[in-house]
């Protein structure tokens, strides 16, 4: 069996295949920098991190991009608010995310793109659209993409035109449009934004970028960059992107390129918690320091999440976490006695618990190709624990393959408990990570020597070149 994904162009489960195997590039929304990132960001997150963890274990060479909003209508308010310069009032907020997605064992992605260091792309993105016809200066000075010009509008949603005109956010600005459905993708400068520093210059007006605009700029520059294309393997986010950002991004990057933006849609679904949609009124807010602060292990976290598939919604309820919790400490003693056998050299060569790892392994990668489903997934791993432990408990041999073999599947859903999961995990991916940094500086690649540099960095790994190779150590 091949690797399915659900599309949201097509409303279909479909068989996957990038453009270029074993290169896949993957482009997710990332977090609007204007405060903490809440726990359901953190949902989307984890499910890409599922996506793109799926994708390397099944071979796929994976470009993963992720960019920080950190210019809009919420950054701009939030730093007047704060009486701070835009990018004074957002620092604090991208060094927490990043904090938060390394709590949460997030891979941190290939390249993360800010809107603000990307205004040069964003302006000629702007002006190709300008000189193609299908944007227009509106009478407040803004710069609109026409909506009527652009024929697929709509596809990805689904919604009709009367939808459309609903859902169009109605605004101050309504009578500067030809089309009340036409959204901003240059915003003329406002006193409030030249305040906090949000203003910059273009040949069609001083302005700022529209939220819309900046996704298709950076991903577009990210991949041409990286990769030649003008086409994404796969966009992801969280469900509520669907309309209008995700809509607005297909039509400005495929207006402007004539050639299809991305060939897979995904999207995750909501999380509740305590039952409701999460707000700070029903005082069930929860960002991921919340959780951190509780010394809640990210293992169990991850776990819980795994346990609902991404395109349902989930309920995040305190019981669910401690249920959760137990399962990962669990595993974690399971992995323990796999370990003491293996060590003992009782758990070489084939036998029962070889056998049914090599179960496990079938059953779970048939459940996380069909579509992602970590449920299933999860149920055939407590069986391996529960069966194994049985085999275990008679001495049944086989102990070395299972643990490789689990230890290949944390590699996907990485829910050892925290201090379990240093050691092993964490060691082979450092040894990994540095031969690959040795390989790149022998082939004076120096940048991606230096990318390696920050991966390990990012999961708090320092490291220094000595004349016998290079030392590690854990900060
Ligand atoms: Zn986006």
């Amino acid at each position: 069996m091949t690797l399915a994904l659900h599309n949201t162009l097509t409303r279909r489960v479909e068989p996957f295949a990038p453009l270029a195997p074993p290169r896949v590039t993957l482009y997710t929304c990332g977090p609007t920098v204007w405060n903490f990132a809440h726990l359901g960001n953190f949902r989307t997150f984890l499910f890409e991190d599922l996506l793109r963890r799926y994708l390397e274990y099944s071979g796929y060479d994976v470009f993963h991009i992720m960019n920080l909003t950190d210019v809009d209508d919420r950054t701009i308010k939030a730093a007047a608010g704060a009486g701070k310069l835009l990018g004074e009032h957002t620092a604090p907020f991208v060094q927490a995310f990043f904090e938060d997605r390394d709590y949460l064992r997030i891979k941190p992605a290939h390249a993360y793109p800010r809107a603000t260091e990307s205004i040069a792309a964003m302006v000629r993105l702007v002006e190709r659209l300008l000189e193609r016809g299908v944007a227009y200066k509106g009478d407040d000075g803004s710069i609109y993409f026409a909506i009527a010009k652009f024929p697929g509008y709509g596809r990805l949603s689904r919604l009709d035109t009367r939808e459309l005109k609903v859902g169009a956010r109605v605004a101050s600005d309504e009578y500067a449009k030809d089309d009340p459905r036409d959204f901003a993708l240059w915003k003329k400068a406002e006193p409030a934004d030249e305040q906090v520093g949000a203003a910059w210059d273009a040949p069609f007006g001083r302005g700022r970028p529209g939220w819309h605009l900046e996704c298709s700029a950076m991903s577009l520059e990210q991949i041409a960059k990286c990769c030649g294309t003008t086409t994404l393997d796969i966009h992801a986010g969280g469900v509520d992107l669907v309309f209008p950002h995700h809509e607005d991004e297909i039509a400005q990057s495929e207006a402007a390129t004539a050639q299809p933006f991305a060939r897979h849609w995904l999207h995750g679904e909501f999380l509740n918690v305590r039952g409701t949609k999460m707000s700070k009124r029903f005082g069930n807010f929860l960002t991921a320091r919340d959780l951190r602060e509780q010394g809640v292990d990210a293992a169990a976290v991850r776990l819980l999440f795994w346990q609902t598939h991404y395109r349902k919604a989930l309920d995040f309820t305190d019981e669910a976490l401690t249920g959760a919790g137990a399962g990962v400490r669990r595993l974690g003693e399971f992995r323990a006695r796999l370990l003491g056998e293996r060590e003992k050299g009782k758990g070489e060569g084939e036998g029962k618990l070889a056998g049914l790892a090599t179960k496990f392994e079938t059953d779970f990668r048939a459940a996380l190709d069909d579509d992602l489903n970590a449920p299933r997934a999860c149920a055939a791993l407590f069986q391996l624990v529960h069966d194994g432990n049985a085999a275990l408990d008679v001495g049944a041999p086989g102990a070395a393959v299972a643990l490789t073999v689990l230890d290949r599947a944390m590699e996907v859903l990485d829910v050892l408990p925290t201090a379990k999961r240093l050691d092993a995990e964490l060691r082979r991916w450092i040894q990994d990570r540095l031969a690959a940094r040795d390989k790149a500086r022998k082939a004076k690649d120096f940048k991606e020597a230096d990318r390696i540099r920050a991966e390990l960095a990012a999961r708090g790994v320092e490291i220094e070149d000595t004349p016998s190779g290079t030392k590690w150590r854990l900060v």
